[in-house]
């Protein structure tokens, strides 16, 4: 048997590894337009950082796991094609700021139904609106000219996180397959199926119709999103009343049908799939003439702004009202640990309200490189919703500081802000990071992650999220 996959991305590249590890007797062979990613994955500096991925790459690298730009032969090969290719929202056009942006999905499509010579199991790997593969199949038949080749499509998401991917991937909750009820259906169903049997017990690999399984990866999204703004939405209500979020979350958490996961109060919620999963959800709601569900699931996506401002207004306010001029240091841009991923980490909107207000970030994250900071920071950014985003335009690059030292990043700083959760974070020794600042001198604990009594011990004046402020 023989794999490609279009698309060496987060999802792609690991996802593929994976299999090319357990099925040494399957041929697996990830490509993509991308000679700069593809080159990358071929070295020994991966293109992506997660924990765990270099070893597993480099188990089946040159063995049976493969990295190539050639796309039309090893597709053309193939007898199952994934495509992992990215599905953004669109900019423009109809449904722009919300619809899922298919032209990579298209493209990729037209490029397998021109090169196929033989039938093959279609998968998408990518997320995408329901009802996706009533499109890709016409796609892919119009386009063929072998009227003999015959395309079975199948929908199995992915569900791995960024960070823990390879955990994911080893012992994953569930492998979701949907396909039709059809004999050739079925067949690919089983043939995928025995794909991941070679490590997944029989009892996590589900199967359902195309469509449940397209919208499983859309309500899953949303669901652990709205997890994530309940507790935030929560947290506001914490700091006005004197309550704890962690002490809630704790006291929720314990009831069975709550538990306890995904329950942290944060900053806010980011990466690639959140917000842009919802807006789709939205999109498709608004599209069947479901309005009422549409505002509800945006309401996720408002509650996470919300929280990002109201972190940036609990900057000013607690720095008596005005950061002009002063140095902040950000701890932390990944939008989580584990990742040097950025895509639409809180991290951008909360840096660029502080400069918005006149501060001079100094920015530190141990995987985010300066470029990516930089690019994230001083570039327009698109507005999602039907009314201006304050936070799009670019911010003055003078105001920007990056340090690849967390003790210089603080040295005279007034405050330090920790956006991710980065274990290093915990052991620094913050007697020192002290003594360095500028007084009084501020923690503002965007994660909940360090030891507040201990700091305000030291002398910090510390803000956490969700939490009175002499906790
Ligand atoms: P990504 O942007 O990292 O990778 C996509 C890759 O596809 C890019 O390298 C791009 O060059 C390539 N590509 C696009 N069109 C192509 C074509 N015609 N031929 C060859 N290559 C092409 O995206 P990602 O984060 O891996 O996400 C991929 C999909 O998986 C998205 O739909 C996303 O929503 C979904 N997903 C992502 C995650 C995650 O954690 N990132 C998790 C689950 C699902």
């Amino acid at each position: 048997m023989k794999i490609a996959c279009i698309g060496a991305g987060y999802v792609g590249g690991p996802t593929m590894a994976m299999i090319a590890k357990k099925c040494p007797e399957i041929e697996v062979v990830v490509v993509d337009i991308n000679e700069a990613r593809i080159a990358a994955w071929n070295s020994d500096k991966l293109p992506i950082y997660e924990p765990g991925l270099f070893e597993v790459v480099k188990e089946a690298r040159g063995r049976n796991l493969f990295f190539s730009t050639d796309v039309g032969k090893h597709v053309g090969e193939a007898d199952i094609v994934f495509v992992s290719v990215n599905t953004p929202t669109k900019t423009s056009g109809v449904g722009a700021g919300k619809a899922a942006d298919l032209t990579y999905w298209e493209g990729a499509a037209r490029v397998i139904a021109s090169v196929s010579t033989s039938s093959k199991i279609i998968v998408e790997k990518s997320t995408v609106p329901v009802k996706t593969a009533e499109a890709i199949e016409k796609v892919l038949r119009r386009n063929c000219k072998d009227s003999s080749v015959h395309f079975e499509i199948l929908s199995n998401p992915e569900f791995l996180a960024e960070g823990t991917a390879i955990e994911d991937l080893t012992m994953p909750d569930r492998v979701l397959i949907g396909g039709k009820d059809t004999e050739t259906g079925r067949a690919a169903i089983a043939s995928l199926a025995s794909v991941y049997a070679h490590w997944v017990p029989e009892d996590r690999i589900l199967r359902t119709n195309l469509w449940s399984a397209e919208l499983s990866k859309l309500t899953a999204n949303a669901m652990l999103a709205q997890r994530i703004s309940s507790v935030n939405s929560i947290s506001a209500l914490c700091e006005a009343t004197g309550a704890d979020v962690q002490q809630v979350s704790k006291a929720i958490g314990t009831d069975s049908r709550i538990g306890p996961k995904f329950l942290n109060a944060s900053v806010g919620f980011g990466g690639s799939c959140f917000q842009k999963d919802i807006l789709n959800l939205v999109y498709i709601c608004e599209t069947v003439g479901l309005q009422q569900v549409a505002d509800y699931w945006n309401q996720v996506i408002l509650m996470n702004d919300y929280q990002k401002d109201r972190f940036v207004q609990r900057v000013i306010s607690a720095m008596f009202n005005t950061i002009s001029k002063k140095k902040i240091a950000v701890y932390g841009f990944a939008f989580k640990k584990d990742t040097g991923d950025t895509r639409e980490t809180p991290a951008i909107d909360v840096c660029r309200g502080l400069v918005a207000d006149g501060a001079n970030v100094c920015v530190y994250d141990p995987e985010v490189t300066d470029d990516q900071i930089h690019a994230d920071l001083t570039q327009q950014t698109y507005e999602w919703y039907d009314h201006p985003n304050p936070r799009s335009a670019p911010v003055d690059k003078k105001a920007i500081g990056i340090s690849h030292d967390p003790m210089e990043a603080a040295n005279d700083a007034h405050a330090i802000c920790i956006l991710t959760e980065w274990d290093e974070f915990k052991h620094y020794d913050y007697q020192k990071v002290y003594e360095s600042m500028h007084k009084p001198a501020f923690i503002f604990d965007g994660r909940n992650i360090l030891d507040h009594a201990k700091l305000r011990e030291i002398g910090f004046i510390v803000y956490a999220v969700g939490k009175p402020l002499e906790a």
